[in-house]
């Protein structure tokens, strides 16, 4: 013959079992925590990466302009030789200020020309230093990534096999629930956050902090049904004290 329990004992066996999804919910949120947390490394390493990688297309830009400067420099020194050559032979006098000028513009360039050329040279330096400090960040905070990543793995593997054992335990606890009484926490325990059973003491209910109807208050100190919360419709117990 099946032994009815009695509401203090289906109370109580429910307690515990929220007492167990908490910790599962605890060990959940913890696993949640320690991912969020390396994405958000990941993310600043991937960052750290694209500024890098800017900074090198910058010092490759500077470079590619200068070298291209300099190649121009190389070419009018052969201009001017070739206007000079032209002097020794001109026939009039046009002829000649029209050359001294030509010679002039080219070297006014070319004075430009290496003024950017300095100028170029002078921010490649201030790029390569900054690239220099944002890869010692970067390979510092791989290092440290990793060495997170080691963490946190040893931590979940101990963290799951807790896991696997206080599901165990909750099944067995589970078990001693009956059936309506469970499938309701299960609902409200979805519904509310994990937190299906909640104790009220002087009057205010612990799932939503709100004071009872003084006559639930005093049917509930009676321990004879199980009531739930009118606020929060989570269930409730009595408990006399705060702890
Ligand atoms: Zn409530």
């Amino acid at each position: 013959m099946f032994e009815e329990s009695t509401l203090k004992e289906d109370i109580k066996s429910l307690r515990e079992l929220q007492a167990i999804d908490i910790q599962v919910l605890n060990i959940d949120e913890e696993m949640a925590a320690s991912t969020a947390e390396l994405e958000k490394r990941e993310t600043t390493i991937e960052e750290r990466k694209t500024t890098i990688a800017t900074l090198a297309d910058r010092i490759e830009g500077a470079d590619v302009r200068r070298r291209e400067l300099e190649a121009e420099i190389e070419d009018s020194v052969d201009r001017i030789k070739d206007r000079q050559t032209k002097l020794m032979n001109v026939q009039t006098n046009r002829e000649y200020q029209s050359l001294l000028k030509e010679i002039d513009e080219i070297k006014k360039g070319n004075k430009q020309k290496e003024d950017e050329v300095v100028r170029l040279m002078e921010q490649v330096e201030v790029l390569k230093v900054s690239q220099e400090e944002q890869s010692t960040l970067c390979e510092a905070e791989e290092k440290l990534l990793n060495e997170e990543l080691a963490r946190i793995k040893k931590a979940n593997k101990t963290l799951n096999s807790e896991k696997t054992k206080i599901l165990k335990s909750r099944d067995a606890k589970a078990k001693k629930v009956k059936a309506g009484a469970l499938r309701k926490y299960d609902i409200l325990r979805e519904k509310r956050n994990g937190m299906a059973v909640v104790r009220v003491s002087r009057g205010v209910c612990h799932g939503c902090y709100m004071n009872l109807p003084p006559q639930l208050y005093n049917e509930l100190m009676k321990e004879e049904k199980l009531l739930t919360c009118p606020t929060c419709n989570r269930m409730i117990f009595y408990m006399a004290e705060e702890d």
